[in-house]
């Protein structure tokens, strides 16, 4: 026997040769120019090839499809007239998407049929191309719940469940829904978790769903570069002041401040309220209800500015952060990277503005040790007020008293919002994120119209039920 050597891509160290891909594979890989593989696809290729579940850190654009497109294929029977894989994506856009390149990396093998199960779209035709036979679904939760309660889809010969974009899913409320598909799919199937963050509710879905996941990260393309940091020099009885200075100067959207105390936050916060500012403030000890309350109105971009302590901001994970404030200091340097690194995510530039006084100085200068970098210090009274009027952040919370108790999902919010029944239909940019809780559901809404969808919610149905909603503002909380 002769070793092949002529396989595609044999020769090369990334080449996509030496996984444990069939010929017919390879070669449509070569066709569509993937020469090698793409870091996130090196990572996690061999692992999910050889069966083992897998959590990896991945954004859009790295390759990640294909990275579990390809493991699923292999383990189809295109003879096998029954979903065998199936992947859950946060929206429609996403799951069009993925089936585009599912079927491109399927065309290799026989007809494989890949079915899109989204909402907005008739169940009707849906069915019928489950009935006529699907090898892969791709979907959003919410619809594919519908299919599965309705009996048009079933999961027995189901051997990979993938979800992609799963902290988005997360933020949008579909815990829930992921968890019933989860249950549904045969215990001994393999499970692939993607995603750019890991919010708290990753893990809960590992220990739940997974079996022994591997974990694969990729050394995101570094932002530390876009993250401009800044010093200013300040005494004990300016600190905090300079806060509501440094706000007014940048105008950034959302802001994290990081205080070293529980006492400094409830000050701050205080200080902030009364200058007229959108904050709110995160420590141990809130309990749940307040804490989701504060997470939900931070990360829609209703509240501008959270004030939290290093404990409490653990497992906090937002995208948008246009700064990050070091009220205080920290002491130990590698929380002060930690910190500053919340902002200037996925290529955005960052802003990290740090306050020191006198006696701050030394751990300012461990900080520049370890970062290996001179600190830029810029005087006070550059701070000059910038833009017009007071700085309020671009959306509102809107809070509806039912939650998961009452079966919401975010879809249902959304239609009773986007339908033009008991008050104007909004259009999907004039609403933000929808978050279901236990008993109550977060929706944010544009500054603008947050009064009239607020009564559009109260006059209208969700759900087929009536709802009591109301604006949520900064003071309601905590
Ligand atoms: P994704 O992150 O999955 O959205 O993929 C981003 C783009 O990269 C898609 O257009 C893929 O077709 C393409 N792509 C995926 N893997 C490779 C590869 N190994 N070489 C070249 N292009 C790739």
């Amino acid at each position: 026997m002769t070793l092949n050597n002529t396989a595609p891509g044999a020769s090369r160290p990334n080449g996509f040769a030496a996984l444990a891909l069939s010929p017919a594979t390879l070669s449509n890989l070569q066709q569509l120019g993937y020469a090698d593989m793409t870091p996130i696809q090196a990572a996690s290729l061999p692992i999910a090839l050889a069966g083992q579940d897998l959590i990896a850190q991945a954004q859009t654009g790295s390759g990640k499809t294909a990275a579990f497109a390809l493991a699923l294929l292999a383990k189809l029977n295109p003879r096998w007239f029954a979903v065998q894989a199936m992947v859950l994506c946060p929206t429609r856009e996403l799951a069009d998407q993925v089936t585009v390149e599912i079927r491109r990396l399927a065309r290799a093998e026989e007809n494989i049929k890949v079915v899109t199960l989204c909402g907005g779209i008739a169940l009707r035709g849906q069915r019928a191309s489950l009935e006529n036979g699907a090898h892969v679904v791709v979907g959003t939760p919410g619809r594919i719940m519908d299919h599965l309660e309705r009996g048009y889809l079933t999961l027995e010969g189901l051997n990979t469940l993938v979800l992609d974009e799963a902290d988005r899913m997360l933020d949008m409320g579909f815990f829930d829904d992921i968890a019933k598909v989860a249950k549904q799919c045969p215990a001994n199937r393999q499970t692939l978790l993607f995603s750019a963050t890991y919010p708290e509710g990753i893990e809960k879905l590992a220990k739940q769903f997974m079996r022994d996941p591997q974990r694969v990260e990729v050394a995101a393309p570094k932002s530390e570069s876009l993250i401009e940091q800044r010093f200013y020099e300040v005494t004990r009885t300016t600190r905090l002041q300079t806060v509501g200075e440094l706000l007014r100067h940048f105008r950034p959207v959302s802001t994290l401040a990081f205080c070293n105390t529980k006492q400094q936050c409830k000050e701050l916060v205080t200080l902030l309220q009364a200058d007229g500012f959108q904050a709110l403030a995160l420590y141990g000890e809130l309990e749940q209800r307040e804490r989701d309350q504060v997470l939900a109105q931070f990360a829609n971009r209703s509240c501008s500015v959270l004030v939290a302590t290093d404990v409490a901001s653990r497992g906090l994970d937002i995208n948008q952060l246009e700064a990050v404030i070091n009220v205080d200091i920290t002491p130990d340097p590698e929380v002060h990277v930690h910190r500053i690194g919340r902002t200037g995510r996925a290529g955005a530039s960052g802003l990290a503005l740090s306050l020191a006084a006198m006696n701050d100085m030394g751990a300012v200068g461990k900080i520049e040790q370890y970062q290996n970098q001179a600190s830029v210090w810029h005087k006070l009274d550059e701070l000059t007020p910038t833009g017009k009027g007071a700085l309020l952040p671009p959306m509102v919370t809107l809070q509806i008293l039912g939650g998961r108790k009452e079966k919401i999902r975010p879809g249902d919010v959304l239609g009773a919002l986007t339908n033009d029944e008991g008050g104007p239909a909004y259009t999907r940019e004039q609403i933000g994120k929808i978050q279901v809780t236990e008993f109550c559901t977060f929706v944010a809404v544009s500054r603008d119209v947050a009064k009239a969808a607020c009564a559009k919610l109260n006059a209208g149905r969700v759900k087929g039920k009536s709802v009591r909603a109301r604006i949520l503002t900064v003071t309601d909380s905590v």
